[in-house]
């Protein structure tokens, strides 16, 4: 059955990390596995070597597991035909979301910021489309090459952007910015990437911060072409 190509490029990333620790760990998990636990656990805590009060046994899920829910991984159950990616509880979907379209099998973390204030201003999660798959990327290529988690929130991430902590660049390179840059940093900005902030108070997480308006294309909007990421 289609799913939405996001998902696909989504799955394809995660499935090159776990095959990359695969490779590198002695004991060597195999994500597709069919034996009588993996069904019970799914491939990304097993790959993380979650112990079973971070990620308990279940019988025959039925739906994502609360870590993946929260961490926004896909939940991949080893069903007796094989790997089957999970849907999110109920609760966790966004109206009307479909295998197609919305959050059916993920919770994005993100949120984009439209205007105003990183801490306060408006934000909103419907943004052109090529933005989610140019994030989803994003987010793959950070997962996979980087122990820094992109997402986190440290004392600095609401200064300097994911690109910059992941990529560990040294302050001289990317300097952290003033308290709370609403914008896209000079990096980001010309290397063509969302700039994505990670505030911890409050409980917001990552913002895609948009472009200075000096470097938007006239008329971009969130929903249209150059607004988050020059053309
Ligand atoms: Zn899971
Ligand atoms: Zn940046």
């Amino acid at each position: 059955m289609a799913v939405d190509p996001s998902i696909i490029q989504m799955m394809d990333a995660q499935v090159t990390r776990w095959e990359k620790w695969e490779n590198n760990t002695v004991w060597a998990m195999i994500w597709k596995a069919n034996t009588s636990t993996n069904r019970k656990r799914c491939s990304e805590t097993r790959a993380l070597g979650l112990n079973r009060q971070r990620s308990p046994y279940v019988d025959n899920p039925t739906t994502a597991c609360n870590f993946c829910v929260k961490s926004g991984k896909l939940c991949v159950i080893n069903g007796i035909h094989g790997p089957v990616v999970m849907p999110l509880p109920v609760s966790e979907r966004s109206a009307g979301a479909t295998p197609l379209a919305g959050n059916f099998f993920v919770k994005r973390r993100y949120t984009s910021l439209v205007s105003g204030h990183v801490t306060n201003g408006l934000r909103t999660s419907i943004v052109d489309p090529a933005i989610i798959d140019k994030m989803n990327a994003q987010i793959a290529r950070w997962d996979v090459n980087s122990h820094v988690n992109w997402a986190g929130s440290s004392p600095v991430s609401h200064k300097r952007c994911s690109e910059t902590r992941v990529q560990q660049f040294r302050k001289a390179k990317n300097p952290p910015a003033w308290e709370n840059p609403n914008e896209a940093c000079a990096h980001c900005v010309a290397n063509k990437i969302l700039c994505v902030l990670v505030v911890g108070q409050l409980g917001l997480g990552p913002v895609v911060v948009p472009l200075p308006v000096s470097e938007r294309s006239p008329g971009a909007t969130p929903t249209n072409g150059g607004y988050y990421v020059k053309a």
